[in-house]
Protein backbone atom coordinates (compact mmCIF):
# COMPACT_ATOMS: atom_id res chain seq x y z
CA UNK A 1 0.00 0.00 0.00
CA UNK A 2 1.28 3.63 -1.26
CA UNK A 3 2.67 5.53 2.01
CA UNK A 4 0.47 8.42 3.35
CA UNK A 5 1.83 11.43 3.90
CA UNK A 6 -0.18 14.80 4.84
CA UNK A 7 0.97 18.11 3.51
CA UNK A 8 0.92 21.07 5.75
CA UNK A 9 0.78 24.16 3.18
CA UNK A 10 1.73 27.32 5.22
CA UNK A 11 3.10 29.78 2.27
CA UNK A 12 6.44 30.93 1.27
CA UNK A 13 7.55 31.82 -2.46
CA UNK A 14 6.63 28.44 -2.72
CA UNK A 15 3.41 28.76 -3.38
CA UNK A 16 3.68 32.84 -3.68
CA UNK A 17 2.20 34.64 -6.92
CA UNK A 18 3.42 37.98 -8.14
CA UNK A 19 1.05 41.07 -7.22
CA UNK A 20 1.15 44.57 -7.57
CA UNK A 21 2.46 44.88 -3.91
CA UNK A 22 5.23 41.81 -4.88
CA UNK A 23 5.18 38.02 -4.80
CA UNK A 24 2.55 37.31 -1.84
CA UNK A 25 1.86 33.36 -1.23
CA UNK A 26 -1.65 32.65 -2.79
CA UNK A 27 -1.75 29.16 -3.87
CA UNK A 28 -3.21 26.30 -1.94
CA UNK A 29 -1.48 23.03 -0.67
CA UNK A 30 -3.75 21.38 -3.80
CA UNK A 31 -2.49 23.66 -6.36
CA UNK A 32 1.28 22.83 -5.21
CA UNK A 33 0.54 19.06 -5.62
CA UNK A 34 -1.10 19.49 -8.78
CA UNK A 35 1.43 20.54 -10.42
CA UNK A 36 3.61 17.87 -9.83
CA UNK A 37 1.52 14.69 -11.72
CA UNK A 38 0.88 11.27 -10.56
CA UNK A 39 3.47 10.70 -7.70
CA UNK A 40 3.28 7.00 -6.00
CA UNK A 41 2.02 8.69 -2.58
CA UNK A 42 -1.06 9.05 -1.03
CA UNK A 43 -1.19 12.86 -0.38
CA UNK A 44 -3.41 14.58 2.07
CA UNK A 45 -3.40 18.20 2.66
CA UNK A 46 -3.85 20.89 4.71
CA UNK A 47 -3.65 24.68 4.59
CA UNK A 48 -3.34 26.09 7.95
CA UNK A 49 -1.09 29.14 6.84
CA UNK A 50 -0.97 31.27 3.77
CA UNK A 51 2.11 33.52 4.92
CA UNK A 52 5.79 34.87 3.79
CA UNK A 53 7.78 33.37 6.28
CA UNK A 54 9.03 36.46 7.69
CA UNK A 55 5.75 36.56 9.09
CA UNK A 56 6.23 33.39 11.10
CA UNK A 57 7.03 33.58 14.87
CA UNK A 58 6.53 32.09 17.83
CA UNK A 59 2.41 31.68 17.47
CA UNK A 60 2.96 29.78 14.16
CA UNK A 61 5.75 27.60 15.40
CA UNK A 62 3.32 26.81 18.01
CA UNK A 63 0.44 26.24 15.47
CA UNK A 64 2.29 24.50 13.19
CA UNK A 65 3.75 22.05 16.18
CA UNK A 66 -0.06 21.51 17.65
CA UNK A 67 -0.74 20.44 13.73
CA UNK A 68 1.69 18.24 13.25
CA UNK A 69 1.25 16.53 16.87
CA UNK A 70 -2.77 16.20 15.92
CA UNK A 71 -1.92 14.19 13.23
CA UNK A 72 1.09 12.02 13.25
CA UNK A 73 -0.92 8.91 13.78
CA UNK A 74 -3.03 9.26 10.87
CA UNK A 75 -0.10 9.68 8.65
CA UNK A 76 3.32 7.67 7.98
CA UNK A 77 5.06 10.89 7.24
CA UNK A 78 4.38 14.71 7.53
CA UNK A 79 5.56 17.73 4.59
CA UNK A 80 5.62 21.39 5.71
CA UNK A 81 6.04 23.31 2.69
CA UNK A 82 7.42 26.84 4.27
CA UNK A 83 9.09 29.92 3.28
CA UNK A 84 12.50 29.33 3.06
CA UNK A 85 13.50 32.58 5.23
CA UNK A 86 12.61 31.60 8.36
CA UNK A 87 12.82 28.02 7.69
CA UNK A 88 15.52 26.98 9.83
CA UNK A 89 14.44 28.47 12.86
CA UNK A 90 11.34 26.95 12.38
CA UNK A 91 12.78 23.46 12.10
CA UNK A 92 15.07 24.04 15.09
CA UNK A 93 11.86 25.23 17.21
CA UNK A 94 10.04 22.00 16.45
CA UNK A 95 12.85 20.06 16.82
CA UNK A 96 12.50 21.22 20.79
CA UNK A 97 8.41 21.22 20.57
CA UNK A 98 7.86 17.62 19.32
CA UNK A 99 10.77 15.72 20.63
CA UNK A 100 10.26 12.01 20.14
CA UNK A 101 8.31 12.23 17.65
CA UNK A 102 7.39 9.20 16.11
CA UNK A 103 7.30 9.42 12.28
CA UNK A 104 9.36 11.99 9.84
CA UNK A 105 8.53 15.13 9.22
CA UNK A 106 10.03 17.39 6.30
CA UNK A 107 10.22 20.72 5.83
CA UNK A 108 10.80 22.14 2.22
CA UNK A 109 10.23 25.57 -0.06
CA UNK A 110 11.75 26.78 -2.87
CA UNK A 111 13.41 30.09 -4.25
CA UNK A 112 11.18 30.36 -7.17
CA UNK A 113 7.58 30.35 -6.89
CA UNK A 114 5.95 26.72 -8.52
CA UNK A 115 3.84 28.61 -11.40
CA UNK A 116 7.24 29.25 -12.71
CA UNK A 117 8.36 26.67 -15.33
CA UNK A 118 12.15 26.57 -14.22
CA UNK A 119 10.98 26.63 -10.58
CA UNK A 120 13.22 24.18 -7.83
CA UNK A 121 9.39 23.77 -5.92
CA UNK A 122 8.79 20.21 -7.68
CA UNK A 123 12.14 19.20 -6.90
CA UNK A 124 11.69 20.03 -3.69
CA UNK A 125 8.24 18.59 -3.00
CA UNK A 126 9.49 15.17 -4.46
CA UNK A 127 12.03 15.32 -2.45
CA UNK A 128 10.31 16.41 0.77
CA UNK A 129 7.66 13.50 0.23
CA UNK A 130 10.13 10.79 -0.63
CA UNK A 131 12.18 11.47 2.32
CA UNK A 132 8.63 11.59 4.55
CA UNK A 133 8.60 7.74 3.35
CA UNK A 134 12.43 6.82 3.88
CA UNK A 135 14.06 8.85 6.82
CA UNK A 136 13.77 7.84 10.67
CA UNK A 137 11.37 9.71 12.38
CA UNK A 138 12.80 13.42 13.21
CA UNK A 139 12.52 16.80 11.76
CA UNK A 140 14.20 17.41 8.78
CA UNK A 141 14.64 19.96 6.16
CA UNK A 142 14.65 18.83 2.44
CA UNK A 143 16.13 21.13 -0.14
CA UNK A 144 17.72 20.95 -3.20
CA UNK A 145 19.05 17.18 -3.22
CA UNK A 146 19.51 17.20 0.33
CA UNK A 147 18.03 15.74 3.07
CA UNK A 148 19.04 17.62 6.52
CA UNK A 149 18.46 17.55 10.18
CA UNK A 150 16.17 20.56 10.87
CA UNK A 151 18.06 21.63 13.86
CA UNK A 152 21.41 21.77 12.11
CA UNK A 153 20.65 24.14 8.89
CA UNK A 154 21.02 27.70 7.82
CA UNK A 155 20.00 29.62 5.18
CA UNK A 156 23.19 30.84 3.29
CA UNK A 157 21.96 32.12 -0.21
CA UNK A 158 19.70 34.19 -1.04
CA UNK A 159 18.69 33.28 -4.55
CA UNK A 160 20.54 29.76 -5.62
CA UNK A 161 19.10 27.13 -5.69
CA UNK A 162 21.67 25.58 -2.94
CA UNK A 163 19.77 27.91 -0.47
CA UNK A 164 20.80 25.73 2.35
CA UNK A 165 23.45 23.58 4.05
CA UNK A 166 23.59 21.60 6.82
CA UNK A 167 26.09 22.99 9.50
CA UNK A 168 29.25 20.85 11.27
CA UNK A 169 27.29 17.59 10.43
CA UNK A 170 27.02 15.74 7.29
CA UNK A 171 23.81 16.20 5.02
CA UNK A 172 21.56 13.25 6.61
CA UNK A 173 20.91 11.70 2.44
CA UNK A 174 21.51 13.40 -0.95
CA UNK A 175 20.14 12.06 -3.79
CA UNK A 176 22.30 10.98 -6.64
CA UNK A 177 21.74 8.75 -9.87
CA UNK A 178 21.34 5.51 -7.63
CA UNK A 179 18.42 7.09 -5.23
CA UNK A 180 18.36 9.01 -2.00
CA UNK A 181 21.96 8.09 -0.25
CA UNK A 182 22.30 8.07 3.68
CA UNK A 183 25.16 9.59 4.86
CA UNK A 184 24.63 10.25 8.54
CA UNK A 185 22.74 7.64 10.81
CA UNK A 186 19.96 9.52 12.80
CA UNK A 187 19.63 8.71 16.66
CA UNK A 188 16.18 6.67 16.92
CA UNK A 189 13.79 8.64 18.72
CA UNK A 190 12.55 7.24 21.89
CA UNK A 191 8.77 8.44 21.70
CA UNK A 192 6.15 8.83 22.71
CA UNK A 193 5.87 12.35 21.51
CA UNK A 194 5.23 15.09 24.36
CA UNK A 195 4.22 18.26 22.76
CA UNK A 196 5.60 20.80 24.66
CA UNK A 197 4.93 24.15 23.05
CA UNK A 198 5.96 26.55 26.10
CA UNK A 199 8.73 29.25 24.88
CA UNK A 200 9.89 32.39 26.65
CA UNK A 201 10.41 34.82 23.27
CA UNK A 202 11.95 37.76 25.35
CA UNK A 203 15.44 36.42 24.39
CA UNK A 204 18.05 38.25 22.16
CA UNK A 205 20.39 37.42 19.69
CA UNK A 206 23.42 40.27 19.32
CA UNK A 207 26.03 39.67 17.03
CA UNK A 208 29.33 41.30 18.60
CA UNK A 209 31.18 44.00 16.73
CA UNK A 210 34.76 45.79 17.31
CA UNK A 211 32.73 48.93 19.65
CA UNK A 212 29.80 47.19 20.90
CA UNK A 213 28.65 48.99 23.81
CA UNK A 214 27.92 46.61 26.63
CA UNK A 215 25.68 48.66 28.86
CA UNK A 216 23.03 48.17 25.70
CA UNK A 217 22.46 44.64 27.08
CA UNK A 218 21.49 45.58 30.42
CA UNK A 219 19.48 48.05 28.64
CA UNK A 220 18.16 44.90 27.02
CA UNK A 221 17.94 43.53 30.22
CA UNK A 222 15.70 46.29 31.68
CA UNK A 223 13.45 45.82 28.94
CA UNK A 224 12.54 42.42 29.91
CA UNK A 225 14.72 40.48 28.09
CA UNK A 226 15.19 37.25 29.91
CA UNK A 227 18.55 35.10 27.57
CA UNK A 228 20.71 36.43 25.42
CA UNK A 229 23.05 34.56 22.74
CA UNK A 230 26.18 36.79 21.83
CA UNK A 231 27.39 35.42 18.35
CA UNK A 232 31.11 36.15 19.95
CA UNK A 233 34.35 36.36 17.87
CA UNK A 234 35.71 33.04 16.25
CA UNK A 235 35.98 30.76 19.06
CA UNK A 236 33.99 32.58 21.34
CA UNK A 237 36.50 35.36 22.78
CA UNK A 238 35.14 38.71 23.66
CA UNK A 239 36.79 42.12 24.58
CA UNK A 240 37.65 43.18 28.17
CA UNK A 241 39.57 46.33 27.58
CA UNK A 242 37.43 49.49 27.47
CA UNK A 243 34.37 48.17 26.64
CA UNK A 244 33.54 45.42 29.39
CA UNK A 245 31.86 42.64 27.39
CA UNK A 246 33.20 39.54 29.81
CA UNK A 247 32.25 42.13 32.74
CA UNK A 248 28.91 42.42 31.58
CA UNK A 249 28.20 38.67 30.71
CA UNK A 250 28.88 38.33 34.63
CA UNK A 251 26.54 41.34 35.95
CA UNK A 252 23.84 39.37 33.86
CA UNK A 253 24.16 36.13 34.83
CA UNK A 254 24.52 37.44 38.94
CA UNK A 255 20.93 39.00 37.90
CA UNK A 256 19.55 35.84 36.37
CA UNK A 257 20.22 36.05 32.76
CA UNK A 258 21.82 33.16 30.36
CA UNK A 259 24.21 34.47 28.55
CA UNK A 260 25.05 31.82 25.74
CA UNK A 261 28.28 32.53 23.74
CA UNK A 262 28.00 30.98 20.06
CA UNK A 263 30.92 32.20 17.36
CA UNK A 264 30.41 34.09 14.61
CA UNK A 265 32.26 31.61 12.18
CA UNK A 266 29.73 29.84 10.61
CA UNK A 267 31.40 26.42 10.17
CA UNK A 268 33.15 24.51 13.44
CA UNK A 269 32.86 24.88 17.23
CA UNK A 270 33.27 27.61 19.49
CA UNK A 271 35.88 26.40 22.40
CA UNK A 272 35.30 29.26 25.22
CA UNK A 273 38.63 27.47 26.88
CA UNK A 274 40.74 27.99 24.03
CA UNK A 275 42.03 31.50 24.78
CA UNK A 276 42.17 34.16 27.54
CA UNK A 277 39.21 35.92 26.12
CA UNK A 278 36.86 33.02 26.30
CA UNK A 279 38.27 32.11 29.41
CA UNK A 280 37.26 34.84 31.37
CA UNK A 281 33.88 34.94 30.12
CA UNK A 282 33.76 30.99 31.08
CA UNK A 283 34.91 31.86 34.43
CA UNK A 284 32.01 34.83 34.49
CA UNK A 285 29.40 32.00 33.42
CA UNK A 286 28.67 31.98 30.21
CA UNK A 287 27.44 28.87 28.51
CA UNK A 288 29.02 27.74 25.34
CA UNK A 289 27.16 27.19 22.19
CA UNK A 290 29.54 24.57 21.01
CA UNK A 291 29.05 24.15 17.40
CA UNK A 292 25.35 25.04 17.09
CA UNK A 293 24.09 27.17 14.61
CA UNK A 294 22.65 30.55 16.11
CA UNK A 295 19.49 29.70 14.83
CA UNK A 296 19.24 26.71 17.09
CA UNK A 297 20.84 28.39 19.62
CA UNK A 298 18.09 31.06 19.98
CA UNK A 299 15.42 28.75 20.06
CA UNK A 300 16.94 26.27 22.29
CA UNK A 301 17.03 29.35 24.89
CA UNK A 302 13.66 29.89 24.28
CA UNK A 303 12.41 26.34 25.12
CA UNK A 304 14.67 26.32 27.93
CA UNK A 305 13.71 29.32 29.42
CA UNK A 306 10.01 28.17 28.92
CA UNK A 307 10.37 25.46 31.08
CA UNK A 308 11.38 27.68 33.59
CA UNK A 309 14.88 26.90 34.04
CA UNK A 310 16.66 28.84 35.71
CA UNK A 311 21.03 29.92 34.57
CA UNK A 312 22.24 26.51 36.38
CA UNK A 313 19.56 24.38 34.17
CA UNK A 314 20.02 26.21 31.13
CA UNK A 315 23.51 25.94 31.38
CA UNK A 316 23.14 21.80 31.80
CA UNK A 317 20.42 21.93 28.74
CA UNK A 318 23.37 23.67 26.64
CA UNK A 319 25.69 20.56 27.72
CA UNK A 320 22.89 18.09 26.46
CA UNK A 321 22.64 16.81 22.61
CA UNK A 322 18.56 16.99 22.99
CA UNK A 323 17.60 16.01 19.33
CA UNK A 324 21.23 16.40 17.37
CA UNK A 325 21.56 19.71 16.94
CA UNK A 326 25.12 20.19 18.80
CA UNK A 327 28.37 17.94 19.25
CA UNK A 328 29.58 17.71 22.83
CA UNK A 329 33.11 17.97 23.71
CA UNK A 330 33.52 14.64 24.13
CA UNK A 331 32.45 14.05 21.03
CA UNK A 332 35.06 16.65 19.35
CA UNK A 333 37.77 15.24 21.04
CA UNK A 334 36.68 11.77 19.11
CA UNK A 335 37.02 13.85 16.30
CA UNK A 336 40.65 15.42 16.63
N1 LIG B 1 10.26 35.50 1.60
C1 LIG B 1 10.02 34.11 1.28
C2 LIG B 1 9.60 33.40 2.55
O1 LIG B 1 10.42 33.11 3.36
C3 LIG B 1 11.24 33.50 0.70
C4 LIG B 1 11.11 32.07 0.27
O2 LIG B 1 10.18 31.35 0.61
O3 LIG B 1 12.01 31.61 -0.47
O4 LIG B 1 8.44 33.16 2.74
Amino acid sequence: MANKILLLSTGGTIASVISDSGLVPKKSGEQLIKLLGKLPFEIEVKDILQLDSSNIQPEEWKFIAEEIFKYRNDYDGIVVSHGTDTMAYTASMLSFMLQGIEIPVVLTGSQVPINVVLSDAPDNLRLAFTAATKCAPGIYLAFDRKIMLGCRTVKVRTTNFNAFESVNVPPVAKITSDGMVFEKKVKAVSGPCKLNTNIDSHVSLVKLFPGFDPNLLFAMAKSGCHGIVIEAYGMGGMNYIRRNMVGAVGKLIRQGIPVIASSQCLYERSDLTKYEVGRLALLEGAISAHDMTSECAITKLMWALGQSMDVHQVAQFFNTNVVGEVTLDSEDEKRE
